[in-house]
């Protein structure tokens, strides 16, 4: 491993400032994605800004009926947390599909975001790949590509954004805080992540710099019936194949709101606007979710590997529509 210096950082403003005085720096959170790309070459930070000891490990309910979530709490405690538990089911569940129970505890709300995919070719320094190395071609494209993206993808690069937290957080029309040289800003989770086009490099819409302060998850969704459904080839410790976060209103037997996100089909979690507005005001039934999950996956371009994606998503996804319909029905 290359040697690397290390700064640990007070406050979210020595923070940035550490980053901006040091070239090649990187944020340093719990540590279980960058320090294992650092040991695979993959990352090589001049300096690590150590985040954790910054007073960002809070949970805290605002008085418009939101919730703040620090860059720096636990996945672990997020997913035990009573008002996650009870508000935002579908967090704690996807959290709880994430990883093992050791990595939950170290990983943080901010690195969960961030971690970078797990394409092999990505990885392997000995192969190309355009999101390390821009131009250098992608080895996926032509190789191994089972757990790849079926939607959105690019010629550039095919790979999935690996995170179960980020597919929640679209659904749940959750925000990203960012404090950087602009000063704080928010982006909607559901833009956070980029679809990789030309520059499969960046994974996101987070400037160079920018730290990430916490999550901020909506009144409007607060309360409503949630689930996270994740489909993998053990049954822990693996990620997605698919899976799907839903929030669901239903009145009357109608749908009043809706909100969709998968995982793994793409370089971002994939926000079903087309299936939420296909069931807005229309009949809660499994064959109306079907159709409009069906319209949503309507767009996906399987590779040679990974056909099997789009009706594994689609079950999963009107299975939980299904359920979350249920009791509102009976
Ligand atoms: C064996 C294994 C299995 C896993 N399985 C799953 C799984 O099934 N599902 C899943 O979702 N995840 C899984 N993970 C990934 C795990 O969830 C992530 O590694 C973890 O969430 C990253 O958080 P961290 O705090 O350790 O981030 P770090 O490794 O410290 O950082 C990750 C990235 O985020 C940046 N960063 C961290 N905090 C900030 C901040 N506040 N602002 C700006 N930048 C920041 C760092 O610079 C780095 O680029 C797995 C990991 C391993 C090793
Ligand atoms: S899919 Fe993306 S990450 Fe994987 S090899 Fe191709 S360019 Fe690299």
């Amino acid at each position: 491993m290359k040697p690397f210096g290390y700064v640990r950082a007070g406050s979210v403003e020595e923070a940035a400032e550490a980053f901006a005085a040091h070239r090649g720096a990187r944020y340093l959170a719990g540590g279980t994605n960058l320090v294992d790309l650092m040991k695979l070459g993959v990352e090589r930070p001049a300096v690590l800004v150590d985040v954790t000891r910054l007073p960002l490990d809070g949970v805290e309910e605002l008085p418009d009926g939101s919730l703040r979530v620090g860059a720096t709490v636990r996945n672990s405690d997020l997913a035990a947390h009573p008002v996650v538990r009870d508000r935002y089911p579908a967090l704690s569940q996807a959290l709880l599909a994430g990883a093992s129970g050791q990595l939950r505890n170290a990983a943080t709300t901010g690195g969960n975001l961030l971690q970078r995919t797990r394409c092999p070719y990505f990885q392997d320094l000995s192969k190309p790949c355009n999101k390390r190395e821009p131009g250098s071609g992608c080895g996926a494209r032509e190789g191994v590509h089972r757990d790849h993206a079926v939607l959105g993808y690019s010629e550039q690069c095919i790979a999935t954004n690996p995170s179960d937290m980020a597919v929640a957080l679209a659904a749940l029309d959750a925000r990203v805080e960012l404090y950087g040289e602009g000063g704080a800003r928010s982006v909607p989770a559901a833009e956070f992540h980029r679809l990789p086009g030309d520059h499969p490099e960046r994974d996101t819409e987070i400037r160079p710099g920018e730290l990430i302060t916490g999550v901020v998850l909506p009144a409007a969704t607060a309360g409503l019936p949630s689930a996270y459904r994740k489909a993998r080839d053990r049954a822990s410790f693996a990620f997605a194949l698919a899976s799907v976060a839903v929030a669901l209103r239903v009145a009357d037997g109608t749908v009043a709101q809706a909100g969709i996100a998968f995982g793994a089909l793409a370089h971002r979690p994939w926000r079903a606007v087309r299936a939420e507005r296909a069931l807005l005001g229309g009949p809660a039934t499994p064959d109306a979710f079907a159709r409009a999950v069906d319209l949503e996956l309507a767009e996906a371009r399987p590779l040679r590997d990974n056909a099997y994606k789009v009706p594994l998503a689609r079950n999963l996804a009107v299975d939980v529509l299904t359920r979350l319909a249920a009791p509102a029905r009976t």
